[in-house]
């Protein structure tokens, strides 16, 4: 396909009145939900067709698959986009593949040989304001793995090799299934909010996870603190909880491998610059690991 894919017209316009809002979003609640439901009702339709992310790909490709941090305007501008999507997965509006490419076959190999599934616990911040509602948050991280991740790899017409995709224009598929069956798209296995509340999102240890990059993906579990601790640290309770998940599910990891994003993969700044250092909340995760083993030993 030699032929630019463009932006509808439409779409730049409505893209570019959204945005206008954005400097004083506080003045302007009414007119930003206006204009975001303007904005979801044109995405609605191409979501409802199995090859939706072609027609959106320009959308995507400058919105939703950068990693901009600490970018309020970019955050702004992918709400909208990522409350649709959350909303529609969770109604099963959009369709899913039923096939797709097996995602964990290195972890499934890893297995096979004997390797623990988790030899490494992959510690994140969700980097977004949270809410009191704990399914609103499952949507919301559900719609991001389902965008940024699977989408990504659908969206590729040629592989690294330069071969084509067979997978592009097909309906997404990540192979991963919750307690009920759901085909799901987290990158998370659990989730903490600030309350101190845990929750499992794929308890499955053979799923890989894309939540580090490379080869942590498939060796670790990914747990994720919702809230966005890129300058603070996140309260007592919340991190007290986490220890606790960890000593629960991972027992035979040692706190030695419990690590943050960031030290896996050093492009990242997840989970904050409070997390390492002599008084980073690292430290205080470990001890409270420790603390919770010793216990029940
Ligand atoms: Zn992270």
């Amino acid at each position: 396909m030699t032929q630019e894919r463009r932006r509808s017209a439409y779409s730049r316009q409505a893209e570019a009145e959204y945005l206008a809002l954005f400097p004083n979003s506080e003045n302007n609640a009414a007119l930003i939900a206006e204009k975001g439901q303007g904005l979801q009702a044109y995405w609605r339709d191409f979501l409802q067709q199995p090859d939706w992310y072609i027609p959106l790909e320009p959308f995507l490709r400058d919105w939703m698959q950068t990693q901009a941090h600490d970018d309020p305007q970019s955050e702004f501008m992918r709400k909208p986009f990522s409350d649709l999507v959350g909303g529609m997965l969770e109604g099963e509006e959009i369709p899913l593949g039923q096939t797709g490419p097996n995602f964990d076959a290195k972890r499934e190999q890893r297995i096979r040989e004997g390797l623990p599934a988790v030899e490494q616990v992959i510690v994140h911040h969700s980097e977004l304001p949270v809410g009191s509602d704990t399914k609103a948050e499952m949507r919301k991280i559900n719609a991001l793995g389902f965008i940024r991740q699977f989408t990504d790899y659908y969206m590729q017409e040629s592989g690294s090799d330069g071969e084509p995709n067979p997978w592009y224009g097909k309906p997404v598929w990540s192979g991963h299934f919750d307690n009920q069956g759901k085909q799901v798209f987290y990158a998370y296995n659990a989730m903490v909010n600030p309350q101190g509340e845990a929750t499992w999102l794929l308890e499955n240890p053979a799923y890989t996870l894309w939540h580090a990059g490379g080869a942590a993906n498939t060796n670790s579990a990914g747990l994720v603190l919702l809230g966005n601790y890129e300058h603070d640290t996140p309260p007592g309770v919340q991190i007290a909880t986490l220890a606790q998940i960890i000593t629960d599910r991972y027992s035979d990891i040692a706190p030695e491998n419990i690590r943050g994003h960031k030290e896996v993969n050093p492009e990242r700044t997840c989970p904050g610059d409070k997390f390492l250092g002599e008084t980073g909340w690292k430290r205080a995760l470990q001890d409270a690991v420790r603390r919770v083993s010793d216990q029940k030993s």
